[in-house]
C-alpha cells in the first residue's frame, strides 16, 4: 500500500511544486536558489511508515523537516550537485578500496588540502564517515604501544566517541574517565590524578547534538596548556556553521590553534557523507595507518567527494548562508522567548507520551517533522522535539513552526534547558 509507485509519485510532485512553494528566500538569492527549497519541503515517508501503512494517502502530504542536519541547505544546491553528477559519469562511483590501498584519488587529497585549510591544521584525513573518524582517532591513539593512555570524555558526547572509547580501553592500554557536562571543575579533579607517565586525551563535542550547547572551549584551552595533553574536538555539528570562516566552534573562540585533532564530518553541512580528521602529519599518520575504521573500510565514493569539495567552495563564495541560518536561531529564540544557542534547538517537554503526543500533532495537523528524542538518546524526564533549523529554511518557515509549537503545546511546559543550566 506505501510501494515504491506511490513515494515516487509523491517525491516527484513535491518536486514540481518546488517552485511556487517557496516562500521568499531568506536573503538576496539568485532564482536557481529557489530549487534549496526541495529538500525542506519533499515528502519524507520513512518516519512515518506507520501513518502511511495506516492512511494511504498519507505519503502524499507535503511536509516541512525541521530534523535535518543539512544547515547551510548544501545538499540540493545544483552546483553541489552538478559537481557529483560530473564526477559520477567521469570516474565512476565506488572509491574501490581502503585509502590506505588504491582508495585516495586525486580528488579525495583535493578535498583533504581544503579541509587542511579550512582548519588551519598540517593535514588531513577523509573517513567513511564522522561516526568512524571517531572510533579511527580514539583506537589510534591508545595503541601507540606501552604508553599508557587516559581518555577523558564529556559526559554528552556523541555515541561515536562513546563507542571508540570503550573499545579503546578493551586492550587495556587505555582507561575512561567521563566527566560532567561541561563541568571544567570535575575535569581538572580527574586530571589532578593522571599518571605521571600516561598520556591523557581529552575529547569533546563542540556543539552537542540533543542540547545544542557549546563546550566551553576556551576553558578546556587553558587547562590543556597546564595538563599538557592531546585537545581533540568533534566539530561535526558546528564546522561550516560558526566562525567567520566556517572552521567551527573553536575558530569562533578563537582557540583553533590549540586543538590538537579537529573531528568533522561531511554529512551535515556539507550536504554529502564522510567524516575527517584536520590535524598534524604526524597524528594523520598514526590514525591512517592504526585506525582501523579507517584502514578496513572503503574510501568515500568519488561523486560524494566531489559534492563535499563543492559544497566547501560555495560554502566559501556564497557568504549569506551561515548568517542566514543564525538569524533565524535568533528568530525561534525570540519568538518562542526560549534561549536558543544554535540551530540544534532543544524543546525539552518531559516525559515521553509528551514529546510524541506534540510531534504526533505537528506531524499530522501542521505537516512539519520535528524529531521526538526519548531515552536512552536523552536522560528519562527530558524528552524533547529537536528542531534542526537551516539556511534553506524560509522566515515563513519558521513563523509557521513557531505558531504551530504555540498552538499544539498547550499547557505543556517548554524550556531549551539553557536558562536553567546558566543558572546551575
Ligand atoms: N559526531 C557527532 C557529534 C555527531 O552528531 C554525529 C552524527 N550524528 C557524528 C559524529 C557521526 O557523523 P556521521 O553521521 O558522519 O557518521
Amino acid at each position: 500500500r506505501c510501494g515504491k509507485p506511490s513515494i515516487v509519485q509523491a517525491w516527484e510532485e513535491g518536486r514540481r511544486g518546488s517552485s511556487t512553494a517557496g516562500a521568499a528566500p531568506p536573503l538576496n538569492l539568485p532564482p536557481s536558489d529557489l530549487q534549496h527549497q526541495v529538500p525542506h519541503s519533499l515528502n519524507s515517508y520513512l518516519p512515518h511508515m506507520r501513518d502511511c501503512a495506516q492512511n494511504p494517502t498519507f505519503p502524499l502530504k507535503r511536509l516541512k523537516l525541521f530534523s535535518l542536519n543539512d544547515y547551510l541547505g548544501l545538499s540540493a544546491h545544483p552546483d553541489v550537485a552538478t559537481a557529483a553528477a560530473a564526477a559520477v559519469s567521469q570516474f565512476g562511483m565506488g572509491a574501490r578500496s581502503s585509502g590506505v590501498v588504491g582508495g585516495t584519488s586525486a580528488l579525495h587529497r583535493e578535498l583533504e588540502e581544503g579541509l587542511a585549510t579550512l582548519k588551519g591544521t598540517q593535514d588531513c584525513l577523509l573517513c567513511p564517515t564522522g561516526f568512524a573518524a571517531n572510533m579511527a582517532v580514539l583506537t589510534a591513539l591508545t595503541s601507540m604501544g606501552g604508553r599508557r593512555v587516559c581518555i577523558f570524555s564529556d559526559a554528552l558526547n556523541h555515541a561515536s566517541i562513546i563507542d571508540g572509547a570503550r573499545l579503546a580501553c578493551r586492550g587495556g592500554s587505555a582507561t575512561l574517565h567521563v566527566y560532567r557536562h561541561k563541568d571544567m571543575a570535575h575535569l581538572e579533579q580527574l586530571l589532578g590524578s593522571l599518571p605521571s607517565n600516561a598520556l591523557a586525551l581529552v575529547i569533546t563535542d563542540s556543539l552537542f547534538s540533543m542540547d545544542g550547547d557549546f563546550a566551553d572551549l576556551q576553558a578546556l584551552a587553558a587547562l590543556r596548556a597546564r595538563y599538557g595533553f592531546l585537545l581533540a574536538v568533534d566539530e561535526a555539528h558546528a564546522t561550516l556553521v560558526c566562525g567567520d570562516r566556517g572552521a567551527g566552534a573553536a575558530e569562533a573562540l578563537g582557540v583553533s590553534d590549540q586543538v590538537d585533532i579537529h573531528i568533522g564530518t561531511l554529512s551535515k553541512a556539507f550536504g554529502a557523507l564522510g567524516g575527517f580528521v584536520a590535524t598534524s602529519a604526524v597524528i594523520k599518520a598514526l590514525v591512517l595507518n592504526k585506525g582501523r575504521a579507517h584502514v578496513y573500510s572503503t574510501a568515500l565514493p568519488i561523486p560524494v567527494v566531489a559534492a563535499a569539495q563543492t559544497a566547501l567552495a560555495v560554502s566559501n563564495r556564497e557568504h549569506w548562508r551561515r548568517p542566514a541560518v543564525w538569524s533565524l536561531v535568533e528568530r525561534l529564540s525570540a519568538g518562542l522567548g526560549v534561549p536558543a544557542l544554535s540551530p540544534i534547538v532543544p524543546l525539552v517537554v518531559g516525559g515521553e507520551a509528551e514529546a510524541m503526543g506534540l510531534a504526533s500533532k505537528l506531524l499530522k495537523e501542521h505537516g512539519m517533522h520535528v524529531p521526538a528524542i526519548r531515552p536512552p538518546t536523552v536522560p528519562r524526564g527530558t524528552c524533547r522535539l529537536r528542531v534542526s533549523l537551516s539556511a534553506a529554511h524560509t522566515v515563513a518557515d519558521v513563523d509557521a513552526l513557531m505558531a504551530a509549537i504555540k498552538s499544539s503545546s498547550g499547557t505543556l511546559n517548554v524550556s531549551t534547558r539553557h536558562e536553567e543550566k546558566a543558572g546551575s
